[in-house]
């Protein structure tokens, strides 16, 4: 079961949120200054419409007659104005879409590459729908925030330009129609107040929807098998339930506070008219400084409406950037130790000394086993359920860091050296096999990209998967995986074995590679392993007897414990136990 409190509750840290933000815009400060040199120049132009206006009216109508020459120049200006702002505002959309696509390209692929670093152990606790939303919802907050920063900067500098043309025109005016800031950024801090949290909770029910839908699909055999759609539908329907309160508690709060938002600009824009024109009146302003005023006024609500919105914006962002933080935190356990060596290519001897191992759980698991496979020998792991043979199996490429004890390889410690050049020299099948949406080509070929057809050819023969391969209809090139030709799972196997083969491994590991098969196609895959056994150290967990007879010898485990080891028929013989085990599944299906 994953640990909840890994991923999906945990505590979110907004500080580093905010700083994984700034961190992904240096990394694009060429293309964020880019906008906001054309957030810029926007602002410039916009600025400067009610300046001309200004003057255009203010000397236009300057002895009470409109005069078309004296106007003419400020028209064209008008124009120009015009043009250079929408040319610059296109720019400078273009360039803050081109900004935000690359800083969440950018995160996405440093989660990518650092949940592929990360152990076995994150992702045994992990729900991958956890991952997904994080590689996908919370990247899209934080692009649209991101995206949005060229615009928001523009109407910072037009606001600013804007108070200090208003207070030129007529200090009084300004002073009356700012009057109502503080009460519109008390409003905007209190709708802020009430959103966050509801959006944070939005957040991470959208995470649990992910991981329903991504179960309901991973496991829909399961599912279906047991007749449990109504029960993943019942699932689907709480999460999504709850998403929609969510939204709506939103939209409630949204609904008290904007109106009040559009309401307060409006009524501070109609006391200063008033106030104007009784000015305009009296003859103490100018007809072109109200009209200007005016205008200035109405370039101000805008950039009041963004921040408020982009404040919203922000806080969902942080939380996301907090929650990609979370995953990029976490420490990629197996890592090459300071003073690392590349693993010398060697017979593949397999020493297990004094090994102690439990997982997160802290529960023991193997308790101070000690054996030994020689260089180019076989080993089948047997015993009873859970005593811990995949564990061993899956120590010696170090997918997990013993607690005590050492795993040395012809010698070699394997904490001691690169996990790279450990794992090069092991090849594993195991129980299931992932096929790749691709040909069995590159499915074969994936641990070894630059392999010759030749050579993948041969390994599919030795594998015994070159019949039915054949038979396919387009060979090789036939498409397989989730989005391709389905396979049967001694099929499957085969292509894991032809795989694992390519490598050319010292050391080969089979877990369970025959488990989910039935016997006669265990049969088929036990003689591919015969072969491509030969001359290497093969390590097989096993609970059937055709399968643990491959093996030179057997190492009997119970509870994490060494209790005996010898070959096949002598423990067959002489222990009681290991004689039952093996009789076992087999007695119950009447195969003995
Ligand atoms: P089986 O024959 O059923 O496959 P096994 O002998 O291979 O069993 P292991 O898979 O090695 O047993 O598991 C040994 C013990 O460790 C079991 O009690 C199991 O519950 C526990 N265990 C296995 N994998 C994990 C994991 N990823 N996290 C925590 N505990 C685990």
């Amino acid at each position: 079961m994953p640990d909840p409190t890994i991923l999906g509750t945990e505590e979110l840290d907004t500080r580093e949120g905010a700083r994984l933000i700034g961190r992904a815009l240096v990394r694009r400060k060429v293309v964020l200054l880019a906008g906001m040199v054309l957030a810029a120049l926007y602002t410039g132009f916009k600025v400067a419409v009610p300046v001309i206006f200004r003057s255009a009216v203010n000397r236009g109508f300057a002895d009470g007659q409109p005069t078309g020459a004296r106007l003419f120049p400020l028209i064209v200006l008008l124009i120009v104005m015009a043009l250079g702002q929408s040319a610059a505002g296109g720019f400078r959309r273009y360039f803050a879409i081109r900004m935000s696509t690359r800083v969440a390209t950018d995160l996405r692929q440093r989660l990518f590459e650092h949940w592929q670093r990360l152990s076995f152990g994150f992702h045994d606790r992990v729900q991958t729908g956890q991952l997904m939303a994080r590689a996908n919802s919370d990247l899209e907050q934080i692009q649209n925030f991101v995206v949005y920063i060229p615009l928001l900067f523009a109407n910072l500098l037009t606001f600013v330009a804007a108070i200090v043309f208003m207070f030129v025109i007529n200090v009084a005016m300004a002073a009356a129609a700012l009057a109502v800031l503080p009460l519109l950024v008390l409003t905007a801090r209190l709708m802020a107040k009430r959103l966050s949290p509801i959006v944070a909770r939005i957040q991470q029910r959208l995470s649990d929807l992910t991981t329903v839908v991504e179960e309901s699909i991973a496991g829909v055999r399961v599912v279906k098998a047991l007749g449990r759609e109504d029960e993943q539908v019942r699932r689907l329907t709480a999460v999504a339930d709850e998403v929609r309160d969510e939204a709506l508690a939103a939209a409630r709060a949204r609904a008290i506070y904007v109106p009040l938002l559009i309401m307060l600009p409006s009524v501070a824009t109609l006391v200063v008219f008033w106030y104007g024109a009784r000015q305009v009146i009296s003859g103490q302003l100018e007809l072109g400084d109200l009209i200007s005023f005016m205008f200035f006024i109405g370039l101000l609500i805008w950039p009041l409406q963004l921040v408020g919105e982009l404040t919203a914006q922000w806080k969902r962002a942080v939380a996301s950037a907090a929650r990609a933080h979370n995953v990029l935190d976490q420490d990629p356990q197996i890592v090459d130790l300071p003073g690392a060596r590349a693993m010398p290519r060697g017979d593949g001897q397999i020493k297990f000394d004094d090994v102690s191992f439990s997982y997160d759980n802290g529960r023991s698991v193997l308790d101070h086993l000690s054996f030994e496979v020689p260089p180019g020998s076989s080993v089948a792991i047997v015993g009873p359920t859970g005593c811990g043979k995949s564990t061993v199996a899956r120590l010696i490429p170090r997918f997990y860091e013993v607690d005590s004890g050492s795993i040395l390889i012809d010698g070699c410690d394997i904490k001691e050296m690169t996990v790279r050049s450990l794992r090069d020299r092991i090849a594993i099948v195991f129980e299931d096999t992932f096929l790749f949406s691709d040909t069995i080509r590159e499915n074969i070929a994936y641990g070894c990209i630059d392999a010759d057809d030749a050579k993948i050819e041969e390994a599919a023969r030795l594998a015994r998967a070159d019949e039915f391969i054949a038979a396919l209809p387009d060979g090789l090139d036939t498409v397989v995986g989730e989005q391709g030709m389905t396979l049967s799972g001694g099929q499957r196997q085969r292509i894991a074995i032809a795989r694992a083969l390519l490598t050319d491994p010292e050391i080969l590991i089979l877990d369970s590679a025959t488990t989910s098969v039935d016997a006669a196609v265990e049969n088929q895959i036990r003689d591919a392993l015969e072969v491509v056994m030969k001359g290497r150290t093969t390590v097989i967990v096993a609970d059937r007897p055709a399968t643990v007879s491959l093996a030179q010898e057997v190492i009997y485990l119970e509870g994490g414990r060494l209790m005996a080891q010898g070959r096949h028929q002598d423990l067959i013989r002489e222990m009681p136990e290991y004689r039952n085990l093996m009789a076992g599944p087999d007695a119950r299906l009447g195969d003995s």
